[in-house]
């Protein structure tokens, strides 16, 4: 109760906040769910329920809630230096040191050491923004103005600005804010599982992917296209795993026609896949790669842009003739989220939170086909490390999907939240993701298989 205005927490919400992808009719209808508190992979609701996180937030905090390492650091931080901006050539020692330690974990973790400079922002959609103006300055400093056209992928998740909601390849969100902008293209969604002909293999399915997306081009013509986006695993899309093959024809493809290669790894950054990066996981050669959530596991809002040596070269070598690199933010670089991303990291490599998604990765996808695979509804479990999606349909054996506005995910997952476990309902394909913190345990993932399959159970009578 707000004893001032004598309205509850929950009246206040409805009245004062517009949430983020939110319906604002059913907010008005059901009003917020408020949660007040949290530890390692658990939340706690403000009517003292208990609720298992398989989400990790936004697929962000991957070294679990509560963590005294980072409260500490962010304080001491805090205490020190609240706040440093790098415009005009300043700095500050920990960001200088996130930067260095940045490139290193490339070079050693991902086997990618042609990473020359780190540009820091504050989100993943700031640092796909960055992306996005840096293939245009690049292209413009080299004296080829007309190859700006960025390519994305139908089903792709690479933010919500302007530029990055562009670049995000979901119908829902773009209607009605005019999106996306021009000189943005989306080519097709590469998930087997759904978008493959009849009798297709994963092989002839990568190929014929990589000629739509080589068509695309030649149909705009090379000199147009300045830079081809993907995450490794498309996870908001509905974690879609790269068909065998694809990155590699992929890669083909953008060497043949001198197109940049952009890595969103705001997901897979950081352990998420069961390796430190999504691009050592399958092997991709990135000119820019984007990163923040696991950055510093959401406990401070930071993104970083990794800047390949061909991007740099560029920009230094016509730095005199250009003047300043007009770009960054009052937060870029900031000092507080700089010493909690390096405590976050400390962290991450004390506790081996990468081989423990690893090491879990084959006991998130037991414990959910173990307890839900035999669910005529669930048409298909899959994962990489310690991210997995379930995806429904209205028949196994065909595949067919539901009948539109039918929302089996949605259903499965408020079922999900009254058994006390979070399991989102993504907006593109019907899925519910898993993606809990990557401190989580074996005890807490089969706890969380069993809440979920409660609630399918649950769930089976708006199912059929
Ligand atoms: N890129 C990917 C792959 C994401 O999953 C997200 C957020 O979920 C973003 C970019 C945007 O990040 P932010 O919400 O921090 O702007």
């Amino acid at each position: 109760m707000n004893t001032h205005r004598n309205l509850t927490l929950d009246q206040i919400d409805r009245m004062s906040l517009l949430h983020p992808v939110t319906s604002i009719a059913d907010h008005d209808r059901n009003g917020p769910v408020i949660y007040e508190a949290a530890q390692g992979a658990r939340l706690r609701d403000a009517a003292g329920r208990e609720l298992l996180d398989m989400g990790a937030g936004l697929w962000c905090v991957n070294v679990g809630y509560g963590r005294a390492e980072l409260a500490d650091a962010g304080a001491a931080a805090l205490k020190n230096l609240s706040y440093q901006h790098l415009f005009g050539g300043a700095s500050c020692p920990d960001t200088i040191l996130l930067a260095d330690r940045l490139l290193g974990l490339f070079a050693d973790r991902a086997g990618a050491g042609h990473f020359a400079r780190v540009f820091f922002g504050t989100s993943g959609s700031d640092a796909n923004d960055t992306a996005f103006k840096l293939v245009r300055y690049y292209n413009n400093l080299r004296g080829r103005p007309e190859k700006k056209k960025i390519i994305s992928r139908s089903g792709a998740y690479h933010g919500l600005t302007a530029a990055s909601g562009s670049l995000t390849g979901i119908p829902a969100y773009h209607k009605a804010f005019d999106l996306p902008l021009d000189g943005v293209l989306h080519t097709a969604c590469p998930h087997h599982y759904r978008f493959a002909h009849e009798g297709e293999d994963e092989a002839a399915f990568a190929a014929r992917m990589v000629a739509d997306l080589e068509a695309l081009i030649e149909r705009e013509g090379p000199d147009t296209i300045a830079a081809f986006i993907a995450e490794p695993v498309m996870g908001t899309g509905g974690v879609f795993l790269p068909p065998a093959d694809y990155f590699a024809r992929v890669q083909q493809v953008l060497d043949r026609h001198d197109i940049l290669f952009v890595v969103d790894e705001v997901i897979t950054g950081f352990g998420r896949t069961g390796q430190w990066f999504g691009t050592g996981t399958y092997g991709l050669r990135p000119d820019i790669v984007s990163l923040a959530k696991g950055l510093t596991s959401a406990y401070f809002p930071m993104s970083a842009s990794m800047i390949s040596d061909r991007i740099w070269q560029v920009l230094a070598d016509t730095s005199d003739a250009t003047g300043a690199f007009m770009h960054g933010f009052t937060y870029s670089g900031h000092p507080v989220g700089s010493a909690i991303a390096l405590a976050n990291l400390d962290l991450i490599e004390r506790e081996g939170l990468v081989d423990n998604a690893a090491r879990l990765a084959p006991r998130l996808l037991a414990a959910l086909r173990d307890r839900i695979g035999d669910n005529p509804f669930v048409g298909d479990i899959r994962g990489v490390g310690l991210m997995a999606g379930v995806e429904f349909v209205a028949d196994r054996a065909t595949r067919k999907p539901f009948r539109e506005g039918t929302a089996p995910h949605r259903i499965v997952s408020r079922h999900a939240a009254a058994q006390g476990v979070l399991a989102r309902a993504l907006p593109f394909l019907p899925v519910n993701a898993f993606s809990p913190p990557l401190s989580i345990t074996a005890a807490e993932i089969d706890e969380a298989a069993d809440r979920y399959a409660r609630a399918l159970e649950a769930a089976m009578p708006e199912l059929a």
